[in-house]
Formats: structure tokens, C-alpha cells, sequence
């Protein structure tokens, strides 16, 4: 068992999803990061999953079912009310939900008698101290819960490098919202304090990542399951994540929001002991979801001719989207895309390079897994 001092992230081996092994890890890792003892009997708990899509559990997509059930009985044990759900691409309607709900195999949380989320609606909320994100809509589910507990997925993401616990509060926003936000903050690091900015707002009570099995290569929808057999908690989710980064090979510096966390002082520069804690599990070829070329990424610190040289450097240096040969025709991409980007010429995507914001939602959502991201050449010759 590997964890540190109370209250720093833990991660705890976990090789399977057998529910007494889930059980044995999520309850020792808890207690690593701080414990249950904030519940107290009657309080709401919301947990907040990753169900990204209807996807089932073997796909490494969504939070596995397993997990989220244990801890659901770990917090009724306590005498709390738990409502788990989450609000993927698209409109945040029942039918679409459900059909998640189902894939994602959370009827065993019903049954250690959690209830998934029925409440689709949502409340413009005002956020005076967000730095990019002053006011937005904010789902009633979460919003009148009196904890929120973030159980992500630790998987590869276009535009931010990964996805674990910082990203996983972005499905605080209801569906349709994502698009325009994701349009109103085109830049990696726009977009990275806004989720910085999310965190802050809802400051989840628990941090907690499914590791066990996780995804690398075309994720965070359709990319390969990969086993890392761990599990992890926190009360943190920066330094949380700045172990699963660790854990992937990643450097902090690609990770957008990891280092829009530092520039406001949130996260510590560096932490070696939890580069140390990683360093026994830590993968070495860790298939990436593109580059996001973030070094080049501007802040609103950055002026005049820093301003420009990192915006030309960035240009060169960042991904981009491409529906492969496999591409249907669906038309799915077109109607997600938050830049009216895409158009389906002869059966195929087609994409506006001009117009295209490359916030990658096409690549989340395309059901074949034809969109995908590719690096530019400059990357590829500088193994950047
Ligand atoms: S969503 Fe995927 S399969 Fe459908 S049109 Fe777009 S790229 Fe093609
Ligand atoms: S084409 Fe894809 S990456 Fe570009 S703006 Fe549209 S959804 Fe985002």
C-alpha cells in the first residue's frame, strides 16, 4: 500500500474490479487522503462521475460501476443521501442520460442504494472570483447537493493532455453549455482557467480517480483501455492530478490546467515526493491524445512581442482534428462542433481550418472513433 501523510493525494494498488478488492483499496485510500468523517447522516452527497458517453464499463470511458457502488455504500453506511450522475456532450435531457446510466452500468449503485440523477436542470450562477469564468450555468443536481464528491476517470484528452480530476468538474456545466464555453475559450489555457476556475467554485469535499483500468491513445471516448491497477484519493484535485500525470509520463508543462493552477498560486511548483509516490507505477510509452502544444499557449500575463512569438510558435506546434477513411458520414461531429467547423461533403466530414477552434469535442463525440487528432508536423520532428 502506498500513500502518504493524511491529507496529501494516496494512490492504493487495485488489480481488478472485484467489488471486495474495490472495497479494500477505496476504503484505504480514502482514509490516506482525510477520511469519511466531514459526512454526516442526512447530508446530500452528489457524486460526480465521468459518463462522457453511453459507453459500458469495459471500454475505460466512464467511471467503472464498481467503484462508484462501494463508495455509495461506504457513504449510505454514514447515514448520507448520495444522488450520482454527471452531463456529457449534447442536451442534458432524460432519454440521453439514461441510455448513459445504462451503458455505464450504474444500476449497481442503485443498488447499494444511490440514486442516479433525475434533475435536468440548471442555474446561471455568478462567479465574481473566477478569472475566466464570471458567471455560468451551473446543473440544480449538483448545486443543491451539501458535498460533492468527483470520481473521474483517468484517461488521454485532445486538448488538455489528460482528464482526471480537474477536467472532470467541466460536467458541472449542462451540455449544450460545454460547446459555447468551449467557443468562448479557444485557447488551451482560456480554457484551463476555467476549469481552474470550476474547481474553485465547487471545491469538491473528495477527489477521487478510477485508475484501474484507463485509456490512452484516441481518448477520452474511443481510445484503448491500458491497466494501471490503481486507484486514488485527494481533497486536492491539482496535486491529484499532478500525480496521475506523473503516473502517465506527462509533463506538467502539457497539461494546460495544471499549470494555470500554479500561475494562481493554487498548486506548488514542483512536489518530488509525489513524482516518488509515482514512480513505481509510472508508464513510459503512454499513448497521448495528440499534443497540446500548451508551452506555447497564451496567458493573460503574456504581452506585446512575448504575446506574439507565442502565439506563431503555438500555431505551428498544435494538433488538429482529421475524420479518417473510417468516417461515416453521420453528420454527428457537424452538429457538436461549437465553430460551425464541419460540413459532410460526399458522405465524409469536412473541416474549415479557419474557422476550427481546436477544442477537439468532434473527436470526443464521433461514435466510430474516425475523427482524430493529429500532430502537426513541427511536433512530430521535435518530439514535442
Ligand atoms: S462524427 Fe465521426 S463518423 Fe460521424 S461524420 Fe463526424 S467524423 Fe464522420
Ligand atoms: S472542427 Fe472539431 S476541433 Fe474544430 S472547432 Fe469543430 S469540434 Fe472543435
Amino acid at each position: 500500500m502506498d500513500m502518504k501523510k493524511k491529507g496529501a493525494p494516496a494512490l492504493v494498488p487495485c488489480p481488478d474490479y472485484a467489488p471486495e478488492t474495490v472495497r479494500r483499496a477505496l476504503e484505504a485510500a480514502i482514509e490516506a487522503a482525510g477520511g469519511l468523517d466531514w459526512v454526516r447522516p442526512g447530508m446530500r452527497v452528489g457524486i460526480k462521475l465521468n459518463l462522457c458517453a453511453a459507453k459500458k464499463p469495459e471500454c475505460a470511458a466512464t467511471t467503472h460501476p464498481v467503484p462508484a457502488a462501494e463508495l455509495t455504500r461506504m457513504l449510505k453506511e454514514r447515514g448520507a443521501e448520495v444522488v450520482l450522475g454527471d452531463s456529457p456532450g449534447g442536451p442534458f435531457v432524460a432519454p440521453l442520460m439514461r441510455r448513459c446510466y445504462e451503458a455505464a452500468g450504474l444500476r449497481l449503485c442503485a443498488e447499494a442504494g444511490g440514486t442516479l440523477n433525475e434533475d435536468f436542470g440548471y442555474t446561471e450562477v455568478d462567479n465574481p472570483e473566477g478569472k475566466s469564468l464570471k458567471r455560468f450555468a451551473y446543473v440544480d443536481w449538483l448545486r443543491g447537493c451539501d458535498a460533492v464528491v468527483s470520481f473521474c476517470k483517468l484517461k488521454s484528452h485532445g486538448m488538455m493532455g489528460m482528464t482526471a480530476a480537474v477536467k472532470n468538474l467541466y460536467g458541472v456545466i449542462p451540455g449544450t453549455y460545454k460547446s459555447e464555453y468551449h467557443y468562448q475559450h479557444e485557447d488551451p489555457m482560456r480554457f484551463a482557467d476555467m476549469l481552474v476556475d470550476l474547481n474553485e467554485y465547487v471545491r469538491p469535499r473528495l477527489c477521487l480517480c478510477d485508475a484501474v483500468e484507463i485509456m490512452e491513445g484516441n481518448g477520452p471516448t474511443m481510445g484503448t483501455p491500458r491497466h494501471l491497477g490503481l486507484l486514488l484519493a485527494g481533497t486536492d484535485p491539482y496535486r491529484l492530478d499532478r500525480l496521475n500525470a506523473a503516473l502517465l509520463g506527462i509533463r506538467e508543462k502539457e497539461i494546460p490546467y495544471l499549470e494555470a493552477a500554479k500561475r494562481r498560486g493554487l498548486l506548488s511548483q514542483e512536489e518530488p515526493e509525489l513524482a516518488a509516490l509515482a514512480k513505481p507505477y509510472a508508464l513510459r510509452d503512454f499513448q497521448r491524445s495528440g499534443a497540446t502544444a500548451s508551452w506555447f499557449a497564451q496567458s493573460d500575463e503574456d504581452r506585446g512581442m512575448r504575446r506574439v512569438l507565442k502565439r506563431s510558435m503555438y500555431v505551428l506546434f498544435r494538433s488538429r482534428p482529421e475524420p479518417g477513411k473510417d468516417c461515416i458520414g453521420c453528420g454527428k461531429c457537424a452538429r457538436d462542433c461549437p465553430a460551425h467547423a464541419i460540413t459532410i461533403v460526399k458522405g465524409r466530414a469536412k473541416i474549415d481550418r479557419r474557422a476550427c477552434i481546436r477544442c477537439f469535442c468532434c473527436q470526443e463525440f464521433c461514435p466510430t472513433g474516425a475523427m482524430r487528432v493529429r500532430r502537426s508536423p513541427v511536433a512530430k520532428i521535435t518530439g514535442r
